[in-house]
């Protein structure tokens, strides 16, 4: 999938990304933050479900978190 960014009010990347244990017949995606490293997950195959649920998360966390960027 396309990886989705959104920038936090602290300056750091909650990344919307496959996770990297998805499968085929479990395709899950991960939303992460790159400031405070919190993360969820949920189902990368529904639209209007996992990943509306995921980009809520990001953008609400991309709101409220004032943590600085991390490097990797
Ligand atoms: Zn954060």
């Amino acid at each position: 999938m396309q990886e989705l960014r959104y920038k936090t009010v602290g300056g750091a990347i909650v990344t919307i990304a496959d996770d990297p244990q998805a499968t085929r017949l479990a395709p899950i995606a991960r939303a992460k933050c790159g400031g405070c490293r919190d993360f969820t997950h949920d189902y990368a195959d529904e639209p209007d479900g996992g990943m509306r649920r995921l980009k809520k998360w990001a953008s609400d966390h991309a709101a409220a978190c004032r943590a600085l960027p991390q490097s990797a």
